[in-house]
């Protein structure tokens, strides 16, 4: 159940990743091309292509994933600073791979508002 994008690849160990966090519902890698001193994804296991195919069934996941973002920010050492969580979403949005992901970015201030 993983879809057929570069993400659902590296769920089904396709492609590799370095893989930070891993459970039933989700998965979390760092990111090839990172923006910031920390950048990690954390991407459903269930292949969503984006926040707005997100359905109501999908709640609980949404939120287990970003309970998750909050345990891996703290183990990642980012908790003290703060961090941002950035969901792009369609082409306006910035998305590239049409399997919804959430970006950690932390270990450096970011500016706002972004580009
Ligand atoms: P988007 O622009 O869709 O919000 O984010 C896609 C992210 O996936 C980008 O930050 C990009 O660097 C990352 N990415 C693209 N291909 C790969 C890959 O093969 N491996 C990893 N780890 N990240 C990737």
């Amino acid at each position: 159940m993983s879809g057929d994008t570069l993400f659902g690849k590296i769920i089904r160990r396709e492609i590799p990743a370095n893989i930070v966090y891993e459970d039933d519902l989700c998965l979390a890698f760092t990111d090839i091309n990172p923006q910031a001193p920390t950048h990690i994804l954390v991407i459903p296991k269930k292949p969503i292509p984006s926040l707005s195919e997100a359905e109501a069934e999908d709640k609980e996941l949404l939120g287990h994933m970003l309970l998750t973002i909050k345990e891996i920010a703290q183990q990642s050492g980012l908790q003290e600073n703060g961090y941002r969580v950035v969901i792009n979403t369609g082409n306006d949005g910035g998305q590239t791979v049409f399997h919804l992901h959430m970006h950690i970015l932390g270990g450096r201030p970011l500016q706002w508002p972004p580009g």
